[in-house]
């Protein structure tokens, strides 16, 4: 069978949208598009007066090379999460179809299901947040279309092996799609898994310049998969997802230059998040630092309230991820640069402010 035959029938008959800008070819004059003639004010030769490519050839040529996958197998639009809603949308079909996640995770799957009234199967984390492979195949029913993955997972910061990823993808094939969200990998000790690609057909990874790239303003999420996957996202994209400000931020980020800073970035990331480990976990009233392999740290607190507000009164604002399962006390801290990190520690290591117990809630003004 083919991965094709998952998907939703009505989008595998669709006929995509065809722009002007996709059925031009060669020409110097262009009058095909009803843009304006003139470059705006401003423009620095980014040429914003004319509609983008639909999938830029520099930008998809660079990235399938940093990512290690044929052109043809990736798709790049604005940020993972516009890949998440595609995903979702050619797949499931409306008050029939499921998505299967392993809570707490990422936000965004769940937000896309809703929005196509797909439902929404929860098989949670262990409690020492492994992925249960075993749990997750035993809960797959002919509803279940995509089974997302986060790894390193957010908010809690653990990986899913290489070996667990097989063996999910030989219990899937056949039944449900396989979407492998690698948004931190690049922080990860182990590689990407996007090469096993080309031996299952049922695999997706999402990649993003959000995270270790720095491009988190710029939207460019790109999706990998099989030809096929491709081809019928395509068939539902928005005809000009990247604008060109963005292209020229992304290719400014692929230079020789642009890639050595980025390389600089996580290393200092990395040698940062072992600093704040440690320092975070001998703090008095931290009861633990998650193991991580993100550029974030989820640390669990005695009192994770009046954590978050005695950093919020210094200025500092982290995640409050109480509300996800397991982890009703704890913060998502982002590694920063070296001196915001000193600031973390400094306003966790001070004495609690006189005059208010470790539990009590601060209004604003009270405290100038
Ligand atoms: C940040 C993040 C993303 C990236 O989303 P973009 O839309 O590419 O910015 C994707 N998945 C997870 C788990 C994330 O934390």
């Amino acid at each position: 069978m083919s991965v094709l035959d998952l998907a939703r029938p009505e989008i595998r008959a669709m006929q995509p949208y065809s722009s002007a800008r996709m059925e031009a070819s060669g020409g110097q004059v262009f009058l095909n598009a009803n843009e304006s003639a003139w470059a705006p004010l401003g423009d620095n030769g980014v040429g914003c007066n004319r509609y983008p490519e639909p999938q830029p050839k520099a930008l998809v040529e660079g990235l399938a090379a940093l990512y290690g996958v044929r052109r043809e197998q990736l798709l790049v639009g604005r940020g993972s999460d516009e890949a998440i809603d595609l995903l979702v949308r050619a797949f499931c079909r409306a008050g029939q179809d499921a998505i299967l996640i392993q809570p707490p995770t990422f936000g965004m799957y769940a937000v896309s299901a809703r929005i196509q009234n797909a439902a929404v199967i929860e098989v949670p984390l262990a409690d020492d947040f492994t992925l249960d492979v075993d749990a997750v195949l035993a809960a797959i029913t002919p509803a279940v279309k995509l089974v997302f993955v986060c790894t390193p997972n957010n908010p809690s910061g653990q990986c899913v092996s290489r070996d667990d990823i097989e063996r999910l993808l030989q219990g899937l094939d056949g039944r449900a799609l396989l979407v492998v969200d690698e948004a931190y990998v690049e922080f990860a000790h182990h590689g990407s898994v996007a090469d096993l690609i080309d031996r299952y057909q049922h695999l997706a990874v999402l990649r993003t310049l959000s995270k270790a790239w720095a491009l988190a303003g710029a939207r460019i999420g790109s999706l990998l998969a099989s030809a096929e996957v491709i081809s019928l996202l395509r068939l539902i994209m928005p005809p000009y997802p990247i604008p060109l400000p963005c292209l020229a931020a992304a290719l400014a980020a692929f230079s020789e230059q642009g890639q050595n800073q980025a390389r600089e970035h996580m290393a200092s990331v990395r040698s940062e998040h072992e600093r704040m480990r440690a320092a975070l976990a001998a703090l008095p009233g931290v009861r633990a630092v998650l193991p991580s392999q993100a550029n974030f740290l989820a640390v669990r607190f005695g009192d994770a309230g009046a954590a978050y507000r005695k950093l919020l009164d210094a200025g500092v604002v982290v995640r409050d991820i109480r509300r996800y399962p397991n982890l009703h006390d704890a913060l998502r801290i982002t590694i920063g640069r070296p001196e915001e990190n000193d600031r973390v520690l400094d306003v966790l290591g001070s004495p609690p402010v006189a005059g208010r117990g470790a539990t009590e809630t601060s209004t604003a003004g009270e405290h100038p």
